[in-house]
């Protein structure tokens, strides 16, 4: 297990007693706000990004309210770094547009701004209202007959938006007023404990989004957290409820289960609360047919080496990850062509049309993926091509190297032979001695190319 993917320290001090802000009941019962002051917790300024600070100082000096909230505050309370910052307003998507230039308004279903500093994106959330205010005839939230939530843009206070969020470590507000962390659910405790709790009652809020179920598992995964019991069972139940949840929701959703350094813990998670079915069917229905332990062992290895990967800084890709995730039903499907009568290539060629067919329609994969997804299919049956310029050609590829480290991955789990492996991995490294003088000689050709190009005068460039 890559470190990072346990880690249960909860840093902050101060009671409750000590720091109750008594609000009176909110509606949904009786409700403490504890607000625990600069001096009794460990968020640092020097912690936040430089970005989320300009968004919620110049939020705070137009007027607005201004929070970090989700999993910035979460993560930082436990030490560790945020993937992201989030912050919560009650300024409406259209005030965060007006204050920010570089400001996108996205999402239908759940308007949001988005302010870009290069490659960094902050997400502003206005307050959303409490549902049980809304009425058939708002057109601004509207629900399915499951209860789930269709549209969700009436807007509230942060005593409203708090019941909104899907767990109580995400619901902890940082005020860049005094910097102090307000609780109203008890997400401190439940940090400290090691507990991911709902807020409010599991199936509901389960029914109200399905993919918090997979948050849980993620989120579960990624904190070494425990699934309070409540929803533990609900989530065994409803997980069904996934299936009605737009594919390509659901293939952001996967990227996020997977490559987030937690890849093996979260598989297991998933697998254990029923829902890797809902996610990749085929895959599911592979495992069940275990030969010798092969395939659960494939998959495992597999999302070991993306850990690993991340934990090196080395990229990982999404193509890779599905072709992993896949590569059984794809094999059977091989199989059952090759019993056929076709070719290796044909047989590797038609199942990866038809896997990906079948898996896209459950969670989408954006061309950009699949394509090279079975790319790295189809080299598999040509990587076992020795003879005559085959290898040299299969290795100019553009996908030679993911198709290599699959060969390799294949090797380890004993699906492929071992010798295979080692003689690609040889045959690299006597192509590449022999490269040599040609890889020499290039810096120099490149190196006259730039002075002569230095020669040119620069056009317009006193304009
Ligand atoms: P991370 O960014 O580390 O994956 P996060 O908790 O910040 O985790 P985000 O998806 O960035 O997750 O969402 C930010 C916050 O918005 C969450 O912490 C939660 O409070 C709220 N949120 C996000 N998605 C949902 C949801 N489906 N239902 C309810 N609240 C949600
Ligand atoms: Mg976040």
């Amino acid at each position: 297990m890559p470190a990072g993917c346990y880690y249960t320290h909860c840093y902050y001090s101060g009671t409750s007693e000590n720091n109750v802000t008594n609000q009176g009941d909110i509606d949904s019962g009786s409700v403490q706000r504890v607000t625990v002051p600069r001096s009794g917790h460990v968020i640092s300024r020097a912690n936040i990004s430089s970005s989320a600070l300009k968004v919620l100082y110049r939020l705070k000096e137009a007027g607005f309210q201004a929070y970090l909230v989700g999993g910035g505050v979460r993560d930082l309370l436990l030490g560790r770094e945020p993937k992201d910052f989030d912050v919560g307003t009650d300024a409406t998507p259209e005030q965060v547009r007006q204050l920010f230039r570089n400001c996108r308004l996205i999402g239908r279903r759940f308007r949001l701004a988005h302010v870009r500093f290069g490659r960094e994106i902050i997400e502003v959330a206005t307050f959303r209202a409490r549902h049980d205010e809304d009425t058939d005839a708002d057109r601004d939230s509207a629900r399915s007959d499951e209860g789930r939530i269709l549209r969700d843009n009436v807007y509230g206070t942060i005593e409203d938006d708090v019941w909104r969020r899907d767990f109580t470590v995400n619901a902890l507000y940082y005020d860049i007023r005094d910097f102090s962390v307000i609780d109203y659910v008890g997400g401190l405790h439940d940090l400290e404990s090691g507990t991911l709790r709902v807020i409010g009652e599991p199936e509901q809020r389960f029914r109200e989004d399905p993919v918090r179920m997979l948050r849980a598992v993620r989120f579960a995964a990624k904190l070494g957290f425990r699934i309070d019991p409540a929803s533990e069972t609900v989530i065994q139940e409803l997980g069904y409820l996934l299936e009605d949840i737009p594919s390509a929701r659901l293939f952001d959703e996967v990227l996020k289960l997977f490559l987030g350094g937690c890849a093996v813990a979260t598989y297991e998670l998933l697998r254990h609360y029923d829902l890797f079915r809902i996610l990749f069917p085929m895959t599911e229905e592979s495992l069940g047919r275990e030969e010798e332990g092969f395939p659960h062992t494939f998959v495992l290895r597999a999302l070991e080496n993306t850990d690993q990967r991340l934990a090196e800084g080395k990229p990982v890709t999404p193509a890779f990850l599905y072709a992993a995730l896949l590569w059984e039903p794809m094999r059977l499907r091989m199989q059952e062509l090759l019993e056929d009568g076709m070719s290796p290539l044909e047989a590797a060629q038609l199942a990866g049309n038809q896997i990906t067919a079948e898996q896209v329609a459950v969670t989408s994969l954006p061309k950009r993926f699949s394509f090279p997804m079975r790319e790295i299919w189809t080299l598999q049956p040509r990587l076992e091509r020795r003879r005559g310029k085959a290898p040299q050609r299969t290795l100019q590829h553009p996908r030679f190297r993911a198709a290599y480290d699959f060969l390799l991955l294949r090797a380890e789990v004993g699906e492929a032979p071992e010798e295979l492996a080692a003689w690609w991995t040889a045959f690299q490294n006597r192509d590449a001695a022999e490269q040599e003088p040609v890889a020499a000689a290039a810096p120099a050709k490149k190196k006259r190319r730039r002075r002569r190009r230095k020669r040119k005068p620069a056009a317009a460039s006193d304009d």
